[in-house]
């Protein structure tokens, strides 16, 4: 392709990504991913592949603080499954779009797409292309401590989504590090039950001759234990996420296993709201999202990533009425609650003996 053509293209594929919903796009090339992790190798999904666009999309500021408040469950839950649908259907029409225009493109889900061909096949949730690491290289955002991408504009809480083309487009410069606003203020690693992210020990991943760094990530079913909805008391037993039970917390990976063996029947059980969506691997399959807390009190301004985390700490504990819905009340309260069940009721959110 031509010098003009590839600018034209790639400034008309920017325009139409945002005019379709996204706020921040940027391009990712085979070059500008060289010698990165097997989630950047773009001939992954689509052989002789040249380029990607990655692009992100904010989810409602607006309920962020009475998600982690506790006073709003519903809200969250439905603007984080509608944006990560939105997210898959620019994808899906900017691939269309540079299909129709003779370039072969595959669009990718935002979410919940995971190889099979890994050791441990969809277990072992490895996503096909990372858009994370194709929006860090790009300058959609930057790499926080916490693994998440952050942007200046919206923090962390974002969606991300890709697809990838033969076009050879025109790649976007990576964000100054001067202009990453993480500072290691660790409110993330504070804000997360599960013990995700190690505290001292960094990763570096290397794409086009640029180094990205943030926190080693433990093993991730962690994440899936917690923010799955398994479990949610913090170890403090002072706050929770949006989940009413309480089943351990294991110290190491290892012991994850045999956690969600224990778990899950009664996860099974629970009553669920109807603001959840459907996830192959959950028990039941239905899914609610009960944390994203790392993510949600990642705002660019310092003052209110304390703020958050005050918020969470002074949170409360997640109980279940017997209608099914969940109530957050003081952690002496908790106690109490469970200690009115009957026993079948109880083991529906602890070990009982
Ligand atoms: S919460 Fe703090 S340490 Fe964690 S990613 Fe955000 S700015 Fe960095
Ligand atoms: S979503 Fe929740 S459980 Fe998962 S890493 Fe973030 S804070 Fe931890």
């Amino acid at each position: 392709m031509e010098q003009n053509k590839k600018e034209q293209l790639t400034h008309r594929i920017i325009d139409l990504a945002k005019r379709l919903g996204a706020d921040l796009v940027g391009i990712a090339t085979k070059d500008t991913l060289k010698g990165g992790p097997p989630s950047t190798d773009l001939t992954y999904v689509l052989p002789g592949a040249n380029s990607a666009v990655v692009f992100a999309i904010s989810l409602d500021q607006s309920i962020i603080e009475p998600f982690i408040e506790k006073s709003d469950f519903d809200s969250f839950n439905v603007n984080n499954v509608r944006t990560n649908t939105l997210a898959s259907g620019i994808s899906l029409d900017l691939s269309k779009y540079l299909e129709m225009k003779g370039f072969r493109s595959v669009a990718l889900n935002a979410n919940i797409d995971y190889r099979k061909d890994t050791k441990g096949g969809v277990m072992d949730e490895l996503p096909p292309i990372s858009h994370r690491y194709l929006a860090v290289r790009s300058g959609v955002g930057f790499l926080g401590f916490s693994g998440n991408l952050l942007t200046k504009q919206f923090g962390a809480a974002v969606i991300l989504g890709s697809l990838v083309t033969q076009a050879e487009l025109i790649p976007t410069d990576p964000i100054n590090p001067e202009n990453n606003y993480c500072d290691q203020c660790k409110v993330c690693t504070a804000s997360c039950a599960s013990g995700y992210m190690d505290p001292k020990e960094m990763i570096t991943v290397t794409m086009g001759g640029m180094d990205f760094s943030y926190s080693r990530r433990r093993h991730h079913w962690r994440c899936d234990y917690v923010c799955g909805g398994f479990s949610g008391l913090h170890q403090s037993k002072k706050w929770s996420t949006w989940s009413p039970a309480r089943f351990a917390i294991p110290e190491k990976d290892e012991e994850f296993a045999e956690a969600f063996i224990k778990a899950a029947p009664a996860y099974k059980k629970r009553p669920k709201s109807d603001v959840g969506f459907y996830h192959f691997l959950m028990p039941g399959n239905v899914i609610e999202l009960t944390c994203c807390f790392c993510q949600l009190v990642c705002h660019p301004d310092k003052e209110v990533r304390k703020k958050r985390l005050k918020m969470i700490r002074n949170s409360g504990v997640t109980i279940q009425r017997s209608d099914g819905s969940l109530a957050s009340v003081s952690p002496d309260d908790a106690e109490k609650w469970l200690a009115s069940l009957d026993k079948e009721t109880r083991a529906l959110y602890m070990e009982v003996e």
